[in-house]
């Protein structure tokens, strides 16, 4: 008799234990509502400087490109939600997160101290070198020589900080992209462009007189911003990243803007 109550007993916590199971796993209606939140329902807000290529820059139909927005693409698509990109200053990349307006930074963005007081940064996905571009004739050979020259460098970047730290405030012109920065040097206005290694080959194959110095001035690691309260999308963004690095996805798209050398 005993045995048989306690096998009934084991049988109704086996059932039990199989309705809790279903109960979790819910219908689809019920796993779509519990979405990670943004800041608009069902999109993912990117906030970028569109002008850093080849990570993020506009294309010729009128969209974006480059290797942020498709890594940026394939985590929306894993979160079920659209991506939208949002092109603004890089000053204000960090800022538009942080204040609750944007939900990810991507805009090939150094992880520094400084910045981790504002955002919440994800694992690291690329590395950028800050580099040298000089005209052909220059003087300049290695950092060092940059003592006492025009500097030109984009606003608010780590290379602007840098800079301005080792060489003065004053020997440093900030501009509003790297383009113009390196429009400043063809036209003779500053003797050196810092600015991130792959940027600057693009730079300098897109304009002629131009050439990138082969000794690196930092190297840094580039990753997504989060605002620090939004925990559930961290995760999600996170782990999601997480998944496309070791699944391969994130190689391949730097390879394919990116060629080997
Ligand atoms: N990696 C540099 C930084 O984070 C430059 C980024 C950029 O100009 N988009 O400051």
């Amino acid at each position: 008799m005993k045995k048989i109550i306690k096998l009934t007993a084991a049988l109704a916590m086996a059932l039990a234990l199989v309705f809790a199971f279903t109960a979790c796993g819910g219908s689809d209606e019920e796993k779509e509502a519990a979405a990670v939140k943004t800041v608009t329902e069902g999109e993912l807000h990117m906030a970028t400087n569109a002008a850093f290529p080849p990570y993020e820059m506009t294309s010729d139909d009128g969209g974006f490109e480059g290797i942020d927005v498709e890594i940026a693409e394939a985590i929306a698509k894993k979160l079920d939600l659209k991506l939208v990109v949002d092109d603004m200053d890089f000053t204000s990349v960090i800022t538009s997160v942080q204040s609750g307006k944007e939900d990810i930074a991507m805009a090939g963005l150094t992880v520094n101290e400084e910045r981790k007081k504002n955002v919440d940064f994800t694992e690291t996905y690329a590395k950028g070198v800050q580099s040298i571009i000089v005209t052909e004739d220059s003087d300049i050979k290695k950092p060092a020589d940059l003592k006492g020259k025009k500097i030109g460098c984009q606003d608010g970047t780590t290379g602007y900080i840098y800079c301005s730290e080792d060489f003065g405030d004053k020997n440093v012109t900030s501009y509003n992209n790297g383009a113009t920065a390196v429009q400043a040097l063809i036209g003779g206005k500053v003797d050196a462009v810092v600015i991130d290694n792959n940027p600057a080959k693009e730079f300098v194959k897109s304009n002629k007189g131009l050439k990138l110095l082969d000794t690196a001035y930092a190297e840094e690691d580039y990753a997504i911003g989060i605002n620090k309260d939004s925990k559930d999308l961290y995760e999600a963004v996170n782990g999601a990243l997480k998944e496309l690095k070791e699944d391969g996805t994130v190689d391949k798209i730097v390879d394919k803007y990116i060629k080997a050398e």
